[in-house]
């Protein structure tokens, strides 16, 4: 069942997505060559905490997975798509790509957002991937006017990666967000114009283009958690919660881009 937000509830979710951006934006100056998806996590926690708010990701058990998930935030490199778990074994170096998804509870909601960031210097392809990536997030947003569907978001994102030659990931999906992390409807990063679930004010999604440089295959690795390509190919993600306004999307995390 879709929730549709009522004024006051959007202005509890504004909340929860300013921690998220805040978290997000203080990220940038952290990334670098040298230092752990673990200390990625702790400036998150901290930040997170001390506004608040918990950690929505920790100890999120969807039916799917065998054991809760153990981290603060999700920080997956390179191939790793999303879910990665955050180690102080996993060391960033110069020319990495790194997807850091922060979810915040705050006041009863949900906020929901991710950022794939360049570690120091990379390489064309992988800068690429960042910026084609980041315009389907934007093409998602800009998709997202009341009386559009499901499917002219998907189709907005799908189009956009398979003229750059890239691949959209099919297995794991945007979503509705608000009193829950994930509620109805799913938003696929694939779809058909005019499919789909009519886009009403109120409505609140997470959009997230999840694109691959590779074949559109992904994988569960050891963990349990992390999602990977199967082809080896690199990913990135980039996200943000919304809300379907009369006047267009409303952004509800507004972190500034990389
Ligand atoms: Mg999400």
């Amino acid at each position: 069942m879709i929730r549709f937000k009522t004024e006051e509830e959007l202005l509890l979710m504004r909340d929860a997505g300013k921690v998220v951006s805040d978290v997000l934006d203080a990220l940038r100056d952290v990334v670098r060559p040298g230092v752990s998806t673990a200390e990625l996590e702790r400036v998150a926690e901290k930040h997170i905490t001390s506004s608040g708010g918990k950690a929505a990701f920790k100890g999120y058990r969807p039916s799917y997975a065998e054991r809760p998930f153990p981290g603060a935030i999700c920080a997956s490199v390179n191939r790793e798509v999303v879910h990665g778990i955050p180690s102080d074994g996993r060391v960033l170096e110069e020319g990495d790509i790194v997807s850091v998804d922060v979810g915040v509870f705050l006041k009863g909601y949900y906020g929901d957002a991710a950022c794939t960031y360049p570690v120091g210097n990379i390489c064309p392809n992988r800068r690429k991937l960042l910026d084609v990536t980041e315009k389907c997030l934007e093409l998602a947003i800009a998709t997202s006017m009341k009386g559009n569907t499901i499917g002219d978001i998907g189709h907005a994102v799908e189009s956009h990666v398979l003229a750059n030659g890239f691949g959209v990931v099919r297995d794991y999906t945007g979503h509705g967000v608000g009193k829950k992390l994930h509620e109805a409807p799913q938003v696929p990063n694939f779809g058909k114009r005019g499919k789909g679930v009519t886009l009403q004010r109120g409505m609140t999604l997470a959009l997230e283009p999840m694109v691959m440089t590779g074949k559109e295959d992904v994988m569960l690795g050891s963990d349990g958690w992390v999602v990977i390509t199967a082809d080896g190919s690199d990913a990135a993600h980039f996200e943000r919660t919304i809300v379907i306004t009369d006047g267009g999307p409303e952004i509800l995390t507004p972190w500034v881009s990389r």
